[in-house]
């Protein structure tokens, strides 16, 4: 089951790719495994995934402590509440939803320096209905500005949860919006910003799911986030 969904999905990427003008592996896969079984998480790898994404702390941390002889890159990609930061900034390769510059800070002193930089995407509230979480579009460039200051951290990009929608066209709109935003905070952030930090690396949008990623990589995603399409449904 496992080995053919990884197919499957692959197969999705490349064929986007393609027929939306993408470089080929320019969209990268990350299995969301939040939910699942450490034998699931193996059989996954096993078809060649590295990355995996996780959105509990507690779980994953679990997760980590058996599988970590395998070289599994770590992506976290959950709400974050203040007392979790210290074991995200230790454990994880990259966080995908950070949406407050008081987290941003608290993963930067947290993260230990002989780690490296842990990698951070801004989340951005794209789509009205969708109100929970990810910092709103007229707020994002100020926030993109404060983190990009941080040590120990990295921005790299932008991340989005829409609304799901069944319509191809519906589900482009807000990864467009995302699209947008990114290419307005490079601007930015190379005028006020090309002082004080150089090299940034903003080439990030985490965008896409099992029932989008298509309209997601034609808006430009690097990154698409599948759960379910690899493991089947989760059991909640
Ligand atoms: C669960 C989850 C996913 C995966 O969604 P699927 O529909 O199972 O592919 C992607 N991103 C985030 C942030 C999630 O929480």
């Amino acid at each position: 089951m496992i080995p053919r969904n990884v197919n499957v999905v692959l197969q999705r990427i490349r064929a986007a790719e393609k027929r939306f003008n993408r470089s080929p592996g320019s969209v990268n896969l990350l299995a969301v495994s939040k939910k699942c079984s450490i034998e699931q998480i193996i059989g996954a790898y096993q078809m060649g995934l590295i990355r995996f994404a996780e959105s509990y702390l507690q779980e994953a941390e679990a997760k980590m402590i058996r599988l970590a002889d395998y070289g599994i890159e770590w992506h976290f990609i959950g709400p974050i509440q203040s007392n979790k930061t210290s074991g995200i900034a230790e454990r994880f390769d990259w966080v995908h939803s950070v949406d407050r510059l008081k987290i941003a800070q608290r993963l930067s002193e947290q993260r230990p320096p002989q780690l490296g930089n842990l990698n951070v995407c801004i989340q951005v509230n794209v789509s009205s209905e969708n109100t929970k979480s990810g910092v709103a579009l007229n707020e994002l460039p100020a926030l993109a500005e404060s983190v990009s200051q941080l040590p120990n951290i990295e921005l790299r990009g932008l991340m989005a949860i829409p609304a799901p929608s069944a319509d191809f066209e519906r589900q482009r709109l807000p990864y467009h919006l995302l699209y947008e935003a990114l290419q307005c905070v490079k601007t930015l952030g190379l005028e006020t910003l090309g002082q004080k930090k150089v090299g940034h690396n903003w080439d990030t949008l985490s965008m896409g799911m099992s029932n989008d990623l298509e309209a997601a990589i034609s808006e430009g995603s690097t990154f698409v986030r599948v759960g379910r399409a690899i493991f089947g449904n989760r059991i909640t």
